[in-house]
């Protein structure tokens, strides 16, 4: 499969320089050249099948062109060693828990198929030499990557993180690994983290000495993956006999996720319609009443993994729909939420259904409680699991939340990391050393 760049500027790729770049060089996102349908028959008995055979199928529709057979099952089997299971909350309003990965939030699984993808291509070079992925986190991707990315051999991972900027259980999840991962705490803010990432892919003597490359999430072989959540929640809506009329919302900062879930439909996913909803970074909204897109500073909230002003894959949403502003609103419809509504819908669900929402997957059940209409069923994603942000869930729920296991875990290990100023030779210095 080639792939084209959603500026049209610059030259087709292969899959394996699509993910090795992760941005063209005209600085557009990579699109397949094809979508493959998906047989009637795949559909029709899909309820009898497993998350993990569901997303083989998927993957090979995706990637079989360009990976063997065999491999491709391994990487996703490898990928995929934990569930992705639909929870009733209410009449009508079913949870897609995206969180039950090692990091309990849904980057997981695009972070861990990259990792395994890339690895593929290496081996596939027969490339001796170690590749270099760069990260800049504020959080949650960096927690993703590392952990996607930890004990695969030939890759190494340096995440740059904000020193003191990070939640101390977000910062664990990055900075306790070892291995192959190495955590480097920035004397300076996100911006300056990701500058100093941006600074090392220009360098050209840093570029001649080593390889390197990002897990930035616009890369394909992230952002793809994610489909799989959305043909396993048909499959287990099937199961309970509830997959007619069905509306599917996701929680939006970048709109990588619903993306995918855009091109499961174009592959014959039978989902009605989508609603994307946001917190109060409101610029997809926006657009959908106005055919206006009109990018902003992002905004704070306590959905903060959703703080985006100008979400990448945008571009990816106008390719997919030929820029029809009519075609997109007639599939998808927009919600925004303050930090207050956000709060109170916690609260509500909690005190309602018993069921514990995370900041990101309260927008999601809230646009399903407002736009949800008779017949229909809605399934939201529950996009990280509570405890990732206890402090603020307990506050909205007025109740303690036990932090699952896994958490615990990283919470015990020993934090590592190596100090950096906001300096680019100093930074420079250091990976050259990394040889
Ligand atoms: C990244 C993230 C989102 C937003 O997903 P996009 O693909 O960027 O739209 C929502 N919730 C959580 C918990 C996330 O980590």
């Amino acid at each position: 499969m080639q792939y084209y760049s959603t500026n049209h500027q610059a030259p087709i790729a292969s899959l394996h320089k699509a993910v090795v770049k992760g941005l063209a060089e005209d600085r557009g996102l990579y699109m397949p050249e094809h979508i493959t349908p998906l047989p009637q028959e795949f559909f029709q008995s899909i309820d009898n099948k497993s998350f993990q055979e569901i997303a083989f199928t998927v993957a090979e529709a995706f990637f079989g062109e360009d990976v063997k057979r065999d491999d491709l099952q391994t990487i996703v089997y490898d990928t995929l060693q934990f569930d992705c299971p639909v929870k009733k909350v209410e009449d009508d309003i079913y949870s897609l828990e995206l969180f039950h990965g090692p990091t309990l939030a849904f980057k997981d699984v695009g972070a861990r198929f990259m990792a395994r993808l890339l690895q593929y291509f290496i081996r596939q070079e027969g490339r001796h030499d170690q590749v270099n992925v760069l990260v800049a986190t504020s959080g949650d991707t960096g927690s993703a990557v590392a952990n996607g990315f930890l004990g695969v051999e030939g890759i190494h991972v340096y995440v740059l993180y904000p020193k003191g900027k990070v939640s101390p259980i977000q910062e664990c999840q990055f900075t306790t690994l070892g291995k192959n991962i190495t955590a480097i705490e920035v004397e300076g803010t996100f911006d300056d983290c990701q500058a100093l990432v941006k600074s090392a892919f220009m360098d050209k003597e840093l570029n001649e000495q080593l390889l390197l490359t990002s897990a930035n999430s616009i890369n394909v072989a992230r952002f793809l993956p994610q489909a799989f959540y959305y043909f396993n929640a048909y499959a287990r809506m099937k199961e309970m006999g509830k997959a007619d009329e069905l509306v599917v919302c996701v929680p939006s900062g970048n709109f990588g996720n619903i993306t995918a879930a855009l091109f499961g439909h174009a592959m014959g996913l039978p989902i009605k319609r989508f609603i994307a909803a946001n917190n109060a970074n409101d610029i997809f909204y926006q657009y959908l009443q106005t055919g206006v897109y009109n990018p902003q500073p992002s905004k704070a909230t306590i959905a903060n993994a959703m703080d985006v002003g100008d979400p990448s894959n945008f571009a990816r949403i106008i390719d997919l729909y030929g820029g029809e502003h009519s075609r997109i609103c007639s599939l998808i419809s927009g919600a925004t939420f303050t930090d207050e509504v956000i709060r109170k819908t916690m609260k509500s669900c909690y005190s309602e259904n018993g069921y514990v929402l995370d900041p990101h997957g309260a927008c999601g059940y809230q646009a399903l409680k407002q736009l949800l209409r008779e017949g229909e069923t809605g399934v939201f994603c529950e996009t990280a699991h509570p405890a990732k942000f206890k402090d603020t869930v307990e506050g909205a729920i007025d109740a303690e939340i036990t932090i699952p296991e896994k958490l615990a875990a990283f919470m015990k290990g020993e934090k590592k990391s190596e100090p950096m100023s906001k300096e680019f030779a100093d930074f420079k210095t250091f990976l050259l050393k990394q040889k």
